[in-house]
């Protein structure tokens, strides 16, 4: 996939914006706060619909106005489409739209059109950091390849909440309605967690030779294992199910004691493992990193190979987080993708890349 046209409106820090990308490399260069990392953010909305710095997407809309418009044309294999995403600031709240050639669509449908790959510093907790990051990596991927993992995710969400009212005592207690949530968390959690497993397994593979690749076998083996909180030993539709069925029947009591839905995919894990250790334990700083760009790598090769067509690379510092040597190894690796976006503050050495110098929110093409 190859963005060709970028459109920005009252986007952060950008009151106007016409960008035509290259394809391969574009090195977005400047000194802080000029405005690389929300051009990266522009890009990974327009093709998720979500900011992946800011759950509050008001903050996106620069201050003071009342609209924030990012709007693109892609390349992509069903051929040339165009996309538009739309921030407004209303009295009951900040409302979202989404078109695709021109015709207003609703999320499910707008998402996955344009599949992104982003890297951004806040990644590197995610070896130590909260579980949730870890599932969210995944969700996000899995969402942007298939609709149905966006689907049974969502429906899933609802019968979360409508069970955790229940068990809170928020709503009256009833059994029946109990046993109805649980049926169908267990039909939307199967699908979510048979997904999971061999995603998991898919970026595992790729993950640990791109770590070879990069630092040999010095520091041992690297490793992503699918923690399920519905382990099964053969990932079938009806074994999940029968275990999830199981876990909640023993959970039960614990689940209505505590007011909370202990057992689904909402409490999966992914686990970094490096020489059988496990990395958020024992792993230096250095190693944590390392293994969070083979992830990132491990992700964009898994979603190629799966989806038939390259997605876009965006990544948000990455270079300063990697000695000279790691530096060149990885911009050896992104120099031959479709597209990818790149932020610095200092000089890139790709002979073949696009560079942009960007000063305060105005573009300039520079070599
Ligand atoms: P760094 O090298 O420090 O990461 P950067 O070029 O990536 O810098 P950005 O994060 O893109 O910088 O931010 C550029 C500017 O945009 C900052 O000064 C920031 O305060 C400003 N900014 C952020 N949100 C808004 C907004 N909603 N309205 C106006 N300006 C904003
Ligand atoms: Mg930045």
């Amino acid at each position: 996939m190859i963005l060709t046209r970028l459109s920005l409106s009252n986007v952060r820090n950008y009151a106007a914006l016409e960008f035509a990308p290259a394809p391969g490399l574009n090195v977005l260069a400047g000194a802080n706060a000029q405005g690389k990392s929300n051009l990266l953010e522009a890009i990974a909305l327009l093709g998720t619909g979500k900011s992946f710095r800011t759950a509050r997407e008001s903050e996106v809309v620069t201050s003071g106005m009342p609209t924030a418009a990012i709007a693109g044309d892609a390349q992509v294999g069903a051929g040339m489409i165009r996309l538009s995403c739309t921030i407004a600031l209303g009295a009951t709240g900040t409302r979202k739209r989404y078109a695709v050639n021109g015709r207003n669509v609703r999320y499910a449908t707008y998402l996955g059109k344009l599949r992104v790959v982003t890297f951004v510093p806040a990644h590197l907790q995610l070896v130590a950091g909260p579980p949730s990051l870890r599932r969210s990596l995944i969700n996000t991927a899995l969402a942007q390849e298939s609709a149905g993992y966006y689907a049974a995710l969502a429906a899933y969400g609802k019968h979360l909440v409508q069970k955790s009212a229940l068990l809170r005592g928020v709503v009256e207690s009833d059994d029946a309605l109990l046993a109805t949530y649980n049926e169908r968390l267990i039909e939307t959690g199967t699908r979510l967690i048979l997904a999971r497993r061999a995603f998991v397994a898919a970026l595992d593979e790729r993950a640990r030779a791109v770590h070879q690749g990069w630092v040999g076998d010095a520091d041992g083996t690297l490793e992503l294992l699918y923690a399920s909180n519905v382990p099964v030993e053969v990932p079938t539709e009806d074994a999940v199910a029968a275990a999830f069925t199981a876990r909640l029947r023993t959970q039960r009591d614990s689940e209505s004691q505590r007011g909370v839905c202990l057992v689904g995919p909402h409490r999966d894990d992914l686990e970094f493992r490096l020489g059988g250790r496990a990395l958020a334990a024992f792993g230096s700083q250095g190693q944590q990193r390392t293994a969070v760009l083979a992830l990132k790598v491990a992700e964009y090769g898994t979603l190629e190979a799966r989806g038939g067509e390259a997605p876009i690379l965006l990544l948000d510092d990455v270079l300063s987080e990697l000695d000279r040597d790691r530096q060149r190894a990885f911009l050896h690796g992104v120099a031959s993708v479709e597209q990818a976006f790149i932020t610095t503050t200092g000089d890139v050495d790709v002979p073949s890349a696009a560079t942009y110098r960007i000063v305060a929110a105005q573009l300039e093409a520079a070599g």
